[in-house]
């Protein structure tokens, strides 16, 4: 298994810390708005390394942080004139649903920053103690200087950072390339008791205590998005070497962004799609299909007629399979049954391993489930064979997170084009309720209701059932 490991920048054999297991953490969402689908990229991401070792047969152990006190967060309660942990909650609780209706599966351990505060503070302390932090008017900064590594990560030198500090620079500082352990609060804001004074801590220490404090010292990957590399893993890394001598993970993956015209997709930047708005038009199968098609390293432009096109690619696997398994009078249960061992599905099987074992090349992944599909959609091949491709299909569709609606669309007795049109009329009556059309969105829905075509709105979208 090779690896892209950012901090030595070159593709890497994997060796596990422990034979058979993967202690992987990944950095979760702060947890102020709704996240966008770029956020989404890194989510999908994370779960198919976690789902592709789970299929290698590894004990995984997956940790996702919730950043539930920030900066951002206090700004939200005060524009949302509600209270900094009710804006959390609200927006944790929108996260775990948003996931879940991803397909992402849930991480082991979600822990949040304001369970872990003793933890945080008596990390902070320890660096202070030991003479790589420094308290100053009631933050606490870790001294960059005082760690000979510093910038190992990024490859950034302190020295650049000197030559890059602004006038208006924080004085409370030693050198601008000190980063916050620890921030004195002002007045309103929420507080912590702490050897320093009322305060709050920073995120780069929230994530390095949850880490280990699930993982242990050391673990396999710590992932995130590429604009996490610096500062915020560089810093979070800093302090493990401080306090423990020792790397905080073996291999540091970065997934690239996901940009709306060449630029990163942002909150700041005001150019995003919350993925709950985007899975109210797309299937959370389209949404996957359309990150996997690109290596995850490569950034993708965010394209609405490409996750159209994705649909459809999903839409033919699962009408390939509900077609040969109609065609043989065969279940849901038959066809996982047929899973088996064959000379020329191996092939398959292999190329699929090779592609995902070579820095998750997801994309050339997603090429041998079209192999498969060809097969399982010609009538030139033996029947048994078919079915046999079909199962492999599922296999490793469900290892790269598809299919997860296969067993309920099989039940699913509506004639197949009539399910299709009436998810087309869904899906076009999404962008009029976009466009707030409300009376046309009204009209589509009693003249469905007509035909006996029940649809309801809900928190998770547009769901439909026949009457009757
Ligand atoms: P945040 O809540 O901003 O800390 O982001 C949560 C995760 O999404 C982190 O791993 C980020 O690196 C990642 N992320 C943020 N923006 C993008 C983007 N446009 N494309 C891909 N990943 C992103
Ligand atoms: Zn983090």
């Amino acid at each position: 298994m090779q690896i892209y490991n950012t901090m030595t920048r070159k593709k890497e054999e994997f060796i596990p810390l422990e034979a058979g297991k993967l202690k992987l953490y990944a950095c979760g969402p702060t947890v102020y708005n709704y996240f966008h689908i770029g956020n989404a990229r890194a989510f999908i991401f994370f779960d198919v390394v976690r789902r592709y070792f789970e299929h290698l047969g590894y004990d995984v152990t997956y940790v996702q942080n919730i950043t539930d006190i920030d900066d951002k967060i206090i700004a939200q309660s005060i524009e949302e004139k509600i209270e900094f942990h009710t804006i959390a909650d609200k927006y944790s609780n929108a996260f775990l649903e948003d996931c879940a209706r991803l397909g992402v599966k849930k991480p082991h351990h979600q822990p949040r920053a304001t369970e872990v505060m003793p933890a945080i503070i008596a990390y902070i302390d320890e660096l202070v103690k030991q003479g790589y932090a420094y308290e100053s008017g009631g933050d606490v900064y870790f001294s960059a200087e005082s760690l000979p590594e510093y910038g190992s990560l990024s490859g950034k030198k302190i020295e650049d950072q000197m030559a890059g500090a602004r006038v208006e620079e924080n004085t409370l500082k030693r050198h601008s390339a000190d980063f916050t352990l620890w921030k004195k609060s002002k007045p309103g804001e929420p507080i912590w008791q702490s050897p320093w004074g009322e305060g709050r801590p920073g995120w780069h220490t929230e994530c390095v205590v949850m880490s280990q404090q699930y993982l242990g010292e050391t673990f396999d990957i710590h992932g995130g998005g590429i604009d996490l590399v610096f500062p915020h893993h560089e810093n979070e890394l800093a302090q493990a070497l401080a306090l423990r001598h020792k790397p905080l993970a073996n291999y540091w993956m970065h997934n690239g962004f996901l940009n709306v015209e060449g630029v990163k997709m942002s909150k700041s930047l005001n150019n995003f799609f919350t993925a709950r708005d985007i899975l109210d038009q797309f299937s959370a199968e389209a949404i996957r299909f359309f990150f996997l098609s690109k290596h995850y390293r490569s950034p993708i432009d965010f394209n609405r007629e490409i996750i159209e096109e994705s649909e459809k690619a999903v839409s033919n696997f699962y009408s390939s399979i509900k077609q040969l398994l109609l065609s043989q009078s065969k279940s849901y249960s038959d066809l996982k049954a047929a899973l088996a061992i064959d000379p020329e599905l191996d092939k398959i099987k292999l190329e699929f391993d090779r592609s995902m074992q070579d820095d998750f090349n997801t994309a050339k992944a997603v090429a041998s489930l079209f192999d498969l599909n060809r097969i399982v959609r010609s009538d030139a091949q033996d029947p048994a064979f078919r079915l046999k491709a079909a199962a492999l299909l599922v296999n490793l569709g469900e290892v790269l997170g598809f299919f997860g609606k296969l067993e309920e669309t099989l039940k699913d007795k509506t004639p197949d084009l009539s399910r299709q049109l009436i998810e087309l009329i869904i899906s076009l009556r999404a962008k009029v309720r976009e466009e707030k059309n409300w009376a046309l969105s009204d009209s589509i829905r009693d003249q469905l209701a007509a035909l006996g075509v029940e649809i309801k709105d809900g928190k998770e979208g547009c769901t439909w059932s026949i009457k009757g």
